[in-house]
């Protein structure tokens, strides 16, 4: 008997989940992301299945606050890792477009072979300026530890407010005390960055860059006084902590259901 091999099967239960670690797999063979990479998505995965793997409504109120800062800001910046390249790139190009933000390859555990790998892949998704690759323009950002250090002159280090997916704590940290606005994405809301950062969206940056992209083309045609006002009313503590509610009361109705 010939067996068919089905890598997935269409009616799993966990579909969505498993094909976003077929593209993080695929794109740890094709070099854009580290090993490590792949554990990360892994701690993020977790929060996902407590958060109820969908976008909560805290969610939509950060990524729309996200949006206003970046219409507002001089220069934003995108940053750019492996786990990003290989699981939203069509959108992060799509949502640079919107913003008129630049796009930098900036990574925590550096390669600059792997950097430029990412790059040929965002060129060839329709990325037009694409920073952190040149390295005559490479600068490093003082008393900070990792990789991520090393920046582009003209992306982060001169942006006033900068949206990097997934992020290392020591870092933001330190973006932070240079003064610039860091937003976030991260599934764990106890995390440093997520602790640190101005903004943090607690959603897989896999569902929630659409829902960015979506709000942003709703914000383009907004004035300054309209994205101010979104901007004035954010409160990203009391948003955080709505996420750990939401943890908090699923956990909470798993043991009732089970009473
Ligand atoms: P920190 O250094 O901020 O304290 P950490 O050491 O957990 O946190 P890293 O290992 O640098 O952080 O990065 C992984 C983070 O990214 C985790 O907090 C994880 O929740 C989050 N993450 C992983 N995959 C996703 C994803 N697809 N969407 C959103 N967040 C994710």
């Amino acid at each position: 008997m010939q067996i068919k091999k089905i890598a997935i099967p269409k009616n799993h239960p966990r579909l969505k989940s498993l094909l976003i670690r077929e593209k993080l797999a695929d794109g740890f063979n094709k070099g854009i992301v580290s090993n490590q990479g792949l554990i990360a998505h892994g701690r993020g995965e977790a929060f996902d299945y407590l958060l109820g793997e969908s976008t909560t409504n805290n969610a939509k109120n950060a990524m729309k606050t996200a949006s206003a800062t970046l219409f507002l800001a001089k220069f934003p910046i995108i940053s750019i890792n492996g786990n990003i390249a290989a699981l939203c790139s069509k959108e992060i190009i799509e949502l640079s477009n919107i913003l008129n933000a630049k796009l930098e390859v900036n990574l925590f555990y550096h390669s600059t072979k792997r950097k430029k790998i990412i790059a040929n892949l965002l060129q060839k998704e329709g990325a037009k300026e694409i920073l952190g690759v040149k390295k005559k323009s490479l600068k490093q950002i003082n008393n900070l530890e990792s990789m991520r250090r090393v920046v582009d002159e003209n992306g982060i280090y001169k942006a006033d407010v900068v949206l990097v997916p997934l992020e290392d704590g020591d870092r933001c940290i330190k973006l932070k005390q240079l003064g610039k606005t860091v937003i976030t994405f991260d599934l764990n809301p106890f995390s440093r960055t997520s602790q640190t950062a101005d903004i943090t969206i607690i959603d897989n940056v896999v569902r929630g860059i659409k829902y960015l992209v979506n709000i942003s083309k709703e914000l383009s045609n907004k004035d300054t006084k309209y994205l101010k006002r979104i901007v004035t009313v954010f409160n990203n503590k009391k948003n955080i902590d709505l996420s750990v509610l939401q943890i908090n009361n699923n956990l909470i109705k798993n043991v009732i259901n089970h009473e």
